[in-house]
């Protein structure tokens, strides 16, 4: 499996993915917003893209659908639940499906609500797993919950399905925001020292090698991940003095999803 990450450069930062087998060129396009890119950087390698997956429904992520398609015959996958909402679609997914790319490569979708009801991440089945997490997971932070999601249903994802991956799993997310986020995570958690020297580290980094991190490395950084931090806890008593005595994880992640819409 070839990872082929494209910075748009658009204001919305978005990154998007070809996922290509070795063995025969074929690839899919993941969220192709940037059509001509994507494409571009497709026929430079000689890859054939034979499907366009889409991980949700909003338009910075579908909005290169059609011109994809109508260049190449892709087939479109995306949410089962999303057919309203996306125009074209010839494959619904569900939870557990796998998807083939050429011969040598294959996905399982996995059903992420919480950024939207109908949010697919998808896990390849490879020695180091990789997670492509359109908007649920991005490095440092999580998706907003404005336009069709729901905070407690982004919670259980990032509970019981994202943090039980494996933690060598890479993260491949859906915009690049790693500077803002990790300013959030010292604001709250103004002595974690990794997300300091990453901030450092990042800084001057070209989007167009961006760093690809770990889930593992999430766990240290990212506060959406650090619901039992003694440090993330104390500063969000600092900010809601009404909280009572014992706090559980649902309500810390509720808590920060509230405040980082603010910030
Ligand atoms: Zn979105
Ligand atoms: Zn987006």
């Amino acid at each position: 499996m070839h990872v082929e990450q494209i910075w748009t450069g658009n204001a919305y930062r978005n990154f998007n993915y070809l996922i290509v087998c070795e063995a025969n060129g074929e690839a899919m396009a993941i969220d192709p917003l940037d059509h001509e890119k994507c494409l571009g950087v497709a026929k430079t390698n000689g890859w054939q893209i034979t499907q366009v997956l889409n991980t949700h429904e909003h338009f910075d992520h579908i909005g290169g659908n059609a011109a994809v398609i109508k260049a190449t015959g892709a087939k479109l996958l995306a949410h089962a639940n999303a057919q309203n909402e996306i125009e074209g679609m010839d494959r619904g997914l569900n939870a557990g499906d796998v998807i083939k790319i050429g011969s040598t490569v294959e996905l399982e979708a996995l059903d992420t609500p919480g950024h939207t009801k109908s949010h697919v991440c998808l896990l390849s089945h490879t020695d180091t797993p990789a997670l492509f997490c359109g908007d649920t997971l991005f490095n440092a932070g999580a998706g907003n919950c404005h336009y069709g999601g729901h905070p407690a249903e982004l919670y259980d994802t990032f509970v019981n399905q994202l943090a039980a991956l494996p933690d060598a799993t890479l993260i491949y997310p859906g915009h690049d925001y790693i500077d803002n986020n990790l300013r959030f995570t010292l604001d709250r958690e103004p002595d974690n020292a990794r997300a300091k020297l990453l901030l450092n580290d990042i800084a001057d980094q070209d989007p167009n090698a961006p760093l690809v991190s770990s889930l593992a490395l999430e766990k240290e950084i990212n506060t959406f991940f650090r619901l039992h931090n003694p440090s993330v806890i104390a500063a969000l008593r600092e900010s809601f003095p009404d909280l009572p005595d014992t706090i559980d994880a649902k309500t810390v992640f509720l808590k920060l999803r509230e405040l980082r819409n603010k910030w």
